[in-house]
């Protein structure tokens, strides 16, 4: 069979025009009031615009969990999630934009099938396998390798009973492994997915950290981070270019096991080295997915070694 194209600069929405997927429900601005009643602990938090609109003070990292919180309960009937201090707070609309976007990438001849999906990097957070089972009924692995994420994660599943059916978590030992000593040789993935650490070093999150600070126009001490971060959670040697690339490497082995790997990737000047990396590993076929949520642009990657799709 003739190897599709696999073009190398990303396909589909222009950076500029991108806006959240279709199937996305956080639209415009947050129903402030509709949270607060299903949420009343976010009322506290409230504050007004210049521009007269209800919404929360974003450098405050309780107000941004308690509206992870109120979200999490209005829209998709989670309703105990909780993370320790200086975890990653997950910016509830981005996240699930990368599962709708995963979603359009399942073959037709698979709809109606269980869809199994293995999150790398799950975190204290748990997030993509929450929101990924309410979507859609996906049945997830979810792995890390720091056991004080696995324990929340574990928390939280046994917080909401009626998720936790479909959610296994498995510790990753090595911290260079993705695949290796977590897929079984039976099992069979529709998807991966990750959300890997994207800077160097912890010197260069601290700075990124700043910067962010910066942006919301406010001077407070490192550690009071908004969206949080250990330091693995966000910095990994060599950046999300090498993790990455370590794991479509790996991959490889794994080839009949998912049938498509996926990353996003923070960087648009990461995504050299990558198409190199996936050439290199000699796969079947690659897209690269936009994704925008206000200023902010982001991709994933998607690569399989498998014809049949
Ligand atoms: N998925 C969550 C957390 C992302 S942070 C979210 O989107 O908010 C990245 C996570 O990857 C951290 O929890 C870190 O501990 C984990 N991690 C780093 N290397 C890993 C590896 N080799 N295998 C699995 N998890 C890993």
């Amino acid at each position: 069979m003739k190897k599709p194209n696999t073009p190398t600069k990303p396909k589909g929405l222009s950076a500029k025009t991108a806006t959240l997927h279709s199937r996305n429900r956080h639209q415009g601005h947050y129903p402030m009031a509709a949270l607060i009643q299903d949420h009343p602990a976010l009322q506290p938090f409230l504050t007004t615009t210049r521009k007269g609109q209800q919404s929360i003070d974003f450098s405050n990292p309780q107000a941004v969990k308690t509206l992870n919180q109120a979200l999490l309960r209005h829209y998709y009937q989670i309703n105990d999630w909780d993370i320790p201090a200086n975890y990653l707070c997950p910016p509830i609309p981005g996240r699930v934009d990368y599962l709708h976007h995963l979603a359009d990438l399942q073959p037709a001849s698979q709809n109606n099938k269980k869809t199994n999906v293995l999150d790398i990097g799950t975190g204290a957070n748990c997030i993509y396998p929450l929101l990924g089972h309410r979507c859609y009924n996906w049945q997830f692995v979810a792995t890390d390798i720091d056991p004080n994420a696995l324990k929340n994660a574990h928390n939280i599943l046994q917080k909401n009973p009626d998720i936790q059916p479909a959610i296994e978590l498995r510790q990753q030992t090595d911290p260079n492994a993705f695949f290796k000593g977590i897929i079984k040789k039976e099992e069979r993935f529709t998807f991966t997915l990750c959300n890997p650490p994207f800077h160097r070093s912890s010197q260069e999150a601290s700075a990124g950290t700043q910067r962010k600070w910066k942006n919301l126009g406010k001077k407070h001490h490192i550690d009071q981070l908004n969206f949080g971060g250990q330091k693995n959670e966000l910095s990994y040697p060599g950046g999300e270019i090498n993790f990455i690339c370590r794991m479509i490497t790996e991959s490889k082995q794994f080839s009949q096991n998912c049938l498509w790997f996926t990353s996003l990737v923070s960087k648009a000047d990461s995504l050299t080295p990558i198409y190199r990396t996936l050439k290199q590993q000699g796969v079947y076929q690659h897209r690269t997915i936009e994704m925008a949520q206000g200023n902010k642009n982001s991709r994933f990657i998607a690569w399989t070694f498998q014809t049949q799709i």
